[in-house]
């Protein structure tokens, strides 16, 4: 089953979903497929059951209650699963979610273990912060990071 089948958290307008926290405190520990693991909300290691006690840490595997849709994009941010990490991106960078701000900034100033995700990180940064609050960061990169994100830093400062 291709990711695209489960998404993250429903495709509704910002907003919508976080009246819900309900219904959505299911998505993270939600297994993404017949034998797939359930990861923990608290230590991101996977289980065999999607409630519960955590077989790693020990706390619940799922949300706390009054999770929303957001904290649950923001959560993923630091997935095991590079898939999930990158739709996370993608999802905060599109709504402008403000508090995706500072993590994705992490993760474009030091994530090198993931060129790719740090570039889609650099993007959404761009579009949450505007390019003119990202140029000391733009800079940075475009000196530091591994090619494909200095190349992408040096289009950023360049349009
Ligand atoms: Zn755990």
């Amino acid at each position: 089953m291709s990711p695209e089948e489960f998404p993250l958290a429903p495709k509704e307008p910002a907003g919508a979903e976080d009246a819900q926290p309900g219904r959505i405190a299911t998505v993270a520990g939600r297994p993404d497929g017949p034998g797939a693991a359930a990861y923990c909300w608290y230590c991101y290691q996977p289980n065999p059951h999607p409630t519960g006690e955590c077989t790693t840490c020990g706390q619940r595997i799922e949300p706390p209650a009054g999770t929303t849709a957001t904290d649950i994009e923001l959560w993923a941010l630091s997935h095991p699963d590079a898939d999930r990490r990158r739709q996370a991106v993608h999802q905060l960078g599109a709504r402008h979610e403000p508090r995706a701000a500072r993590p994705l900034h992490g993760l474009v100033t030091s994530d090198h273990t993931d060129p790719e995700l740090a570039v889609a990180a650099m993007y959404a940064l761009v579009d949450i912060c505007g390019r003119d609050a990202c140029m000391a960061t733009l800079d940075h990169v475009a000196a530091t990071g591994p090619g494909p994100v200095r190349a992408a830093a040096f289009h950023l400062l360049s349009t």
